[in-house]
């Protein structure tokens, strides 16, 4: 990726031609509308210049956000604001920062001598200082990096403030164009308007891509460096299909693109059609398919396109979504929601899966150096028992109104399984202390998602009901390539002879201990990896709503048969190229359209 520094501002001229960006596909569709231009919610600032002509007025405006930053801190000091004894004190210390010269010199060098925006000198001076505070090993020391990006927030606030384009209160319809954007934000965006994403940063399995193929808005992500060539309202297509943003489209490219989106909209009413017919295979296996969602409202579009229950219900949005810790009424809420629109039907309620690209609140400021090999996922919930076990203790309640499952994301040992399954236990105990019903028998499972899991199901197995396996993780752990990163994306694929094989041995361990094994990562609603997964024996997958009808076409337009010539020949290969060109044109013989 080109560092965003090397980056030149475009001249208001240079706009107008049609710019062509390849990135990766990772929501289909075809959106055309004008761009809305955002910074992310933690208002990282992208690399800009400002002309000479124009660094004395960029200047003046660093100082006047600290003159206002400061004025605004005097308010708390002086009990004009109500603020705690604590946080008075927080503040006086925040007021002493901003007061400090050096540091605003420093700012305000970056802007006269590199003619730096001063967002973006203001971001990377504070960044720097927050950085070096984290990095020290004393924890009083390492804490004061939130004061950092807290002060960092608030000068932005004055610089970017007035001018900032909130997406969450949008009317017109807009492709909204981001460095990056965070998996709450792009849930809050009202898909009304909202008709596009074109990011700089991102992989397939990010959380953004998840939640945009999740809500169908089509989006392309890992373009690197779409924000600095893109005018404030510049028409701008997405093309969610072949991983494509056009910029400024010239009339015959507008023309041809429209016709895409005519043809996409008439595919998806086709596949619409299939929404009450069953995903068998030809010769006569029956296939189950579920809808993965991260919030209740989703449930309805799982029903809409066909879907059999939830296969994976993704919890930790309640936490993302609020500023506050969700109460155990909060979560109940939500799981009789999704169970009022599922009756009977199964609902696999995933614990909270916090840490790494999915920080909690309080946590946000905790640098971790490694966060992805860090306090996450279930091991986050182990070491913060009040936080789990509020969400137990409403998964438990709300288990008597359905077919209630459980399941714990990111388990890497036995013994975390068993710690897992004890707390649950000695949640049932409060429940029966305080006389409130639960189902005793509610099926436990677990996911698959880190070679250590996947190479040792057969003992994992002793201790779960089923496995879900969660390809997104796995093949990031086993290949050693972050699922986020563009940068190594190329690196990231299911078709690795690694996670070919890991798959293969998981399916195996689970038919021999008979318990269900699923797919609930993004490779079940990516359709050339289907006859691969059903070749190795899969016959549940969870996926991103919209695709359900598409992947239900092509399970009924194949034979298990074919597909186990299928697996056992990619088996034998010994390349990631070789399997994705294999599975890939044999997919195509199959479905061409959906390609
Ligand atoms: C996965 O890792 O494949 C998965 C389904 O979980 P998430 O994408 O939420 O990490
Ligand atoms: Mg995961």
């Amino acid at each position: 990726m080109k560092s965003p520094g090397s980056r030149k501002r475009k001249l208001p001229s240079e706009y107008l031609k049609m710019e062509i960006k390849k990135g990766i596909a990772v929501s289909p569709g075809i959106a055309i509308a004008r761009s809305l231009v955002i910074d992310s919610e933690d208002y990282r600032i992208p690399k800009r210049s400002v002309l000479p002509s124009a660094k004395i007025s960029e200047v003046k405006r660093v100082r006047d956000a600290f003159k206002k930053a400061v004025k605004e801190l005097e308010k708390f000091s002086s009990g004009e604001e109500i603020a705690e004894g604590n946080i008075k004190d927080i503040f006086a210390v925040h007021q002493r920062f901003l007061k400090d010269k050096n540091l605003r010199k420093k700012i305000t060098d970056l802007v006269y001598n590199e003619l730096l925006t001063a967002e973006y000198a203001v971001s990377i001076t504070l960044r720097d200082i927050a950085n070096h505070f984290a990095s020290v090993q004393d924890k009083y020391i390492s804490e004061r990096a939130a004061d950092i990006y807290d002060i960092e927030k608030r000068l932005l606030r004055h610089l970017v403030g007035g001018k900032r384009d909130d997406a969450e209160h949008i009317n017109r319809e807009v492709v909204i164009v981001a460095h990056e954007l965070s998996p709450t934000q792009t849930a809050s965006f009202d898909r009304k308007f909202i008709k596009g994403l074109a990011t700089d940063a991102g992989g397939r399995t990010s959380h953004t891509a998840i939640v945009a193929r999740s809500l169908g808005i089509p989006a392309v992500v890992g373009l690197e460096d779409v924000t600095g060539n893109i005018a404030p309202t510049a028409t701008v297509i997405v093309d969610g299909n072949r991983g494509v943003v056009i910029i400024d489209p010239d009339e015959p490219t507008l023309k041809e693109y429209r016709q895409h989106a005519i043809e996409f909209e008439r595919l998806e009413r086709e596949l619409d059609t299939l929404r009450d017919m069953d995903a068998v295979t030809r010769d006569g296996v029956a296939i189950e398919l579920y809808g993965n969602i991260e919030f209740p409202y989703e449930a309805e579009m799982v029903l809409d396109k066909g879907g059999q229950g939830i296969g994976l219900y993704r919890t930790e949005f309640l936490y993302l979504y609020s500023q506050t810790e969700p109460t155990e009424e909060d979560h109940y809420k939500a799981y009789s929601e999704v169970i009022r629109i599922f009756g009977n039907r199964p609902i696999i309620i995933r614990t909270m899966d916090l840490g790494a690209d999915k920080f909690t609140q309080s946590k946000r400021f905790t640098q971790e150096r490694n966060p992805f090999l860090g306090l996450r996922s279930i091991r986050f919930c182990l070491q913060n028992l009040v936080l789990f076990k509020t969400q137990l203790r409403a998964i438990l309640r709300a288990s008597v109104d359905g077919d209630v499952r459980i399941m714990f994301p990111l388990i890497s040992s036995l013994h975390e399984v068993r710690q897992a399954k004890m707390i649950l236990h000695d949640v049932m105990e409060d429940l029966d202390e305080d006389g409130i019903k639960y189902n005793p028998n509610m099926p436990v499972g677990i996911m698959i998602e880190t070679p250590s899991a996947a190479l040792t199901a057969s003992i994992l197995a002793g201790e779960s009901d089923f496995f879900s396996i969660g390809t997104n993780d796995l093949i990031q752990y086993t290949l050693a390539v972050d699922r986020g990163n563009e940068r190594v994306s190329t690196l990231y694929s299911g078709a690795d002879p690694a996670v070919v094989n890991l798959l293969r041995s998981v399916i195996h361990d689970a038919n021999k201990a008979k318990i269900s094994a699923s797919i609930c990562g993004e490779m079940a609603s990516e359709p050339e990896y289907i006859m691969l997964l059903l070749g190795l024996g899969f016959r549940i997958f969870s996926l991103a709503p919209p695709m359900i009808p598409e992947i239900k076409k092509l399970v009924r337009s194949v034979t298990v048969e074919s597909c186990n010539i299928i697996a056992r020949k990619a088996l034998s290969m010994n390349s990631e190229r070789e399997i994705v060109n294999y599975i890939r044109s044999a997919a195509m013989k199959v479905l061409p359209e959906v390609f």
